[in-house]
């Protein structure tokens, strides 16, 4: 990976986000305020106005970059918590030139773990983070065990997937759903589905490279 794959990635987030408009939107309006759409299109259209200068720079720089420019522009909870996700995992690949498949697993799980500190949060409360954090597990897991890029994407893009169906039943105890009580149980978090989205979209880059 290097800047100019991060643009890719960051091209198909883009296009993935903006075909899932009507899921997402409506997933934050049930149990949310109805902006979490907005707020992960604003971040996309952003990174899109950015590509000719992330293609200038080192992974970890156009990471920051990234993760500064989301933390001034997306609102909301989501905002600082994808910011910080991005500024670790720039920090954990500083110095590194070309990334092999370990060094993105363990940036990636640095990044979840930033999200868990800024947000205060663990498995299991509703959040983006029960999509986040089996990803990153499964991912370190197979980077170890020096599976190849397909396989580690097929894997994720189902561990993503049962992972956002798993908030269905969960009560909310972070983020503003957590004051609805029993009443969120049945539906499904506008954050998780938004990170499986991203997800998808990655591995199914990786998967037709
Ligand atoms: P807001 O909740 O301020 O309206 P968004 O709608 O953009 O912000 O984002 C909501 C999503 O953020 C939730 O669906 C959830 O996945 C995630 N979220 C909220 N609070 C936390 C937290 N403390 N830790 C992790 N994720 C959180
Ligand atoms: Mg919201």
């Amino acid at each position: 990976m290097n800047s100019h794959t991060i643009s890719l990635y960051a091209a198909a987030i883009r296009h993935a986000i903006l075909d899932h408009e009507a899921d997402i939107e409506c997933l934050d309006r049930e149990i949310g305020d109805g902006d979490h759409y907005i707020n992960m299109k604003r971040g996309c259209e952003v990174i899109a106005g950015m590509t000719d200068e992330l293609t200038t720079l080192s992974a970890s720089d156009a990471l920051n970059k990234i993760g500064m420019k989301l933390l001034s522009t997306i609102g909301g909870a989501s905002g600082p918590l994808f910011a910080s996700f991005f500024m670790s995992m720039s920090k954990t690949l500083k110095g590194s030139e070309t990334l092999n498949t370990l060094q993105m697993a363990l940036a990636f799980e640095a990044g979840v773990q930033a999200i868990m500190q800024r947000g205060k949060a663990q498995a299991g409360e509703k959040t983006m983070l029960d999509v986040l954090i089996p990803v990153a597990n499964t991912f370190k897991q197979m980077a170890e065990q020096d599976k190849s890029g397909q396989e580690i994407a097929t894997a994720l893009k189902q561990v993503a997937s049962t992972g956002l169906e798993s908030t269905r039943n969960m009560l909310a105890t972070k983020g503003r759903a957590s004051g609805l009580g029993e009443r969120a149980i049945g539906h499904l978090d506008a954050g998780a589905k938004s990170c499986e989205v991203m997800i998808h979209a990655v591995c199914d880059a990786v998967l037709i490279s």
